[in-house]
């Protein structure tokens, strides 16, 4: 009971960016030999770690390793504590971001010390690095023009010539579209996911060729590893579906062959009967500019029954939401197939889910699969009651709210609201509608992540207003539609820009697309004054006139949406981003980024993973222990240190 109440959520902060921990509920409740699934998933997810340092830039596992190296041997007496500091958050601001870009604005940060310094340090600390190496850190490090950018989306430009990140390696956009073209007339059909388990490369003949992410090819060592617990978690899992799960994901790890990808991931969409569950993959395209390949990651998890009631009314009723979501009939699924929706806790994160984490996810991915199979989604409820008890009492709301009104409505109704929007996004929203015949699937280029968390947050917000909620018995009134109405504008117009820079544009997807919807539903009400800009005290508020015509508003946007997803509409796509999703109002950026800098809060949070022990007799499981005792900085050091195989 105790132990239970001195649980702490909030660890430190360090940058922009202060680190929370998830706790694992009800994790006594599972069978030894779940906890024993559990664990060796979570192994198998720990073990990709360093894949995704490569994946987001080539030098990235160099740069952390040299720094680990100075960081182990502690503070030289020959420098000053300040140096110390700085070395010390800039190192944790890298850990964070799982290389030397900005996980969220992609940005490449800035050094804290300065070119001596660092030479200082290289020297005092003995490191040895091989000329041609320690030349390009140092040019990594202070040359602020190079690489500077993990992901460009600016469409003026080459993208690829100006990402940073290693999807690609001396090839054009133009170099790829065409490699990709190629592929598409051979293969004449969208299936599987093409390039999205290679590298693209010129070698040294100058013709491109794609390097393959599988055993005995790019990133053999850490897939070797993967493979190793897989197979252990193969022998303890807890259906014969999930078994065959398994076998088939070694077997791609094993050829690369995305075929069997696709295998997996339909045998996966039809596990619904196990309690534990797991994402183990090249899985999620936003760090691509053309958003073919594929970054690593992995979650491990196991339902949360009591809420998992909410997804499940959500599912149950999925084709009833289908049918009267206000997107044309064309653009609709006839028949909505294995929507399932789970609450679910995590156990363990890892690649680009940590320690940045969603709160949802949907998956798979591959749209011919969703049609054909459906797809399987997840909200995080120990994420999300994490992120709900830190928050509480830090004035943020109280700065934004237009009102008190709001303020208490959000006190009452905020969470559920945020929850359900997650639920109704990833279990309906991306599920929903469906493709024209004859459209690629690719069809959108660099408009197409924004435009499609554009489609479900709009299916979300849609039917989040709708008296169906309260008849199916999930939300007590409307008012919780409400209060989330009020949250998404004031985040999307006015609080989600803490986290930008003054003069900088959006670029990231999620951002761009709630400033889209916000933005646009604000511009088309204004004669009916549906949303009002109201200024006291010199502070800018947004609030809302009419509930019910906004949601009509939010109908309308989501049918345009769908209709550019189903047709492929590059341009509409683009004009839509482009006028609503990129820039900033540059005054009222700088008035929040004042009001946010007294409240003293950092803008991103990420999470520490537990730590989980087995307890042996012999040699066979006893327990698995779950400890939390870790800091930032000793789960970062441990994991290079027990999990490094690139
Ligand atoms: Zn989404």
């Amino acid at each position: 009971m105790t132990s239970k109440d001195r649980f702490t959520y909030y660890i430190e902060k360090f940058g922009d960016t202060k680190i929370l921990r998830y706790k694992l509920e009800n994790f006594d409740q599972l069978s030894l030999k779940q906890k024993e699934y559990i664990y060796y998933l979570s192994e198998a997810s720990l073990c990709g770690r360093d894949i995704l340092w490569d994946q987001n830039g080539s030098e990235n596992l160099t740069l952390r390793k040299t720094m680990e190296e100075i960081y182990s041997q502690g503070k030289h007496k020959d420098i000053s504590s300040e140096l110390w500091e700085q070395f010390t958050t800039f190192l944790k601001r890298i850990w964070f971001a799982n290389g030397i870009h900005h996980h969220y604005s992609m940005d490449k940060f800035k050094v804290p010390f300065k070119e001596e310094d660092w030479d200082q340090l290289c020297q005092l600390y003995s490191i040895k690095l091989e000329e041609t190496v320690a030349k390009e850190l140092h040019k990594l490090l202070f040359d602020s023009e190079y690489k500077n950018k993990r992901v460009s989306l600016d469409s003026t430009q080459d993208l690829l010539t100006y990402s940073a990140n290693n999807y690609y390696q001396g090839v054009t956009q133009a170099e790829a579209e065409a490699f990709y073209e190629q592929k598409a007339k051979e293969e004449k059909t969208n299936q599987p996911s093409r390039g999205l388990n290679t590298q693209l490369v010129k070698n040294s003949k100058g013709i491109v060729e794609e390097r393959t992410w599988h055993l005995n090819g790019m990133y053999h060592e850490a897939i070797k590893n993967i493979i190793h617990w897989l197979e252990k978690a193969k022998a303890v899992c807890e259906n014969p579906k999930q078994e065959e799960c398994i076998a088939l994901l070694i077997s791609y790890y094993q050829t690369g062959d995305l075929h069997t990808f696709d295998q997996f991931n339909i045998e996966w969409v039809k596990e619904l009967s196990g309690e534990i569950d797991f994402i183990n993959g090249f899985i999620e395209v936003y760090g691509d500019a053309l958003g073919m390949k594929a970054s690593w990651e992995s979650v491990v998890q196991y339902t949360d029954h009591e809420a998992t009631k909410r997804t499940q009314i959500i599912s149950e009723n999925a084709q009833w939401f289908e049918d009267n979501s206000p997107t044309e009939a064309k653009h609709k699924k006839a028949e909505v197939k294995g929507v399932s929706a789970k609450v679910i806790n995590v156990a363990m994160l890892g690649g680009d889910c940590y320690p940045a984490t969603p709160i949802g996810i949907n998956l798979p991915n591959a749209e011919w699969i969703r049609e054909a199979y459906g797809s399987k989604s997840v909200t995080i409820e120990n994420i999300t009651a994490a992120y709900d008890k830190a928050s509480k009492g830090s004035g943020f709301l109280a700065e934004f709210a237009y009102d008190e009104q709001e303020e208490a409505r959000a006190e009452l109704y905020g969470y559920l609201g945020s929850n359900l929007h997650t639920d109704l996004h990833e279990c309906l929203g991306h599920g929903s509608g469906k493709m024209l015949e004859g459209v690629p699937v690719d069809a959108l280029k660099n408009y197409h992540s924004t435009l499609e968390e554009a489609r479900a947050d709009l299916f979300a917000l849609y039917y989040i207003m709708d008296p169906k909620l309260v008849d199916l018995g999930l939300i007590p009134s409307l008012e919780v539609g409400k209060t989330e109405y009020d949250g998404y504008i004031r985040n999307g117009l006015l609080t989600q820009l803490v986290r930008i820079e003054l003069g900088k544009d959006l670029e990231e997807s999620h951002m761009r697309n709630r400033q889209l919807i916000a933005k646009w539903v604000f511009e088309k009400g204004t004669s009916e004054n549906i949303i009002e800009k109201v200024v006291k005290n010199d502070k800018t508020y947004f609030t809302i006139n009419d509930y019910t015509k906004l949601r009509d508003l939010f109908g309308e946007l989501l049918k345009e949406v769908q209709r550019i997803k189903s047709e492929g509409d590059y341009n509409a796509g683009k004009e839509l981003v482009e006028t609503y999703a990129v820039k900033i109002d540059l005054n009222l950026h700088q008035e929040v980024l004042e009001r946010y800098k007294k409240l003293e809060i950092p803008p991103y949070a990420g999470f520490l993973n537990p730590k989980l022990t087995p307890e042996l007799e012999g040699t066979e499981i006893k327990e698995i222990k779950v400890t939390y005792d870790e800091d930032f900085a000793s789960q970062m050091m441990r994991y290079s240190n027990d999990y490094s195989f690139l």
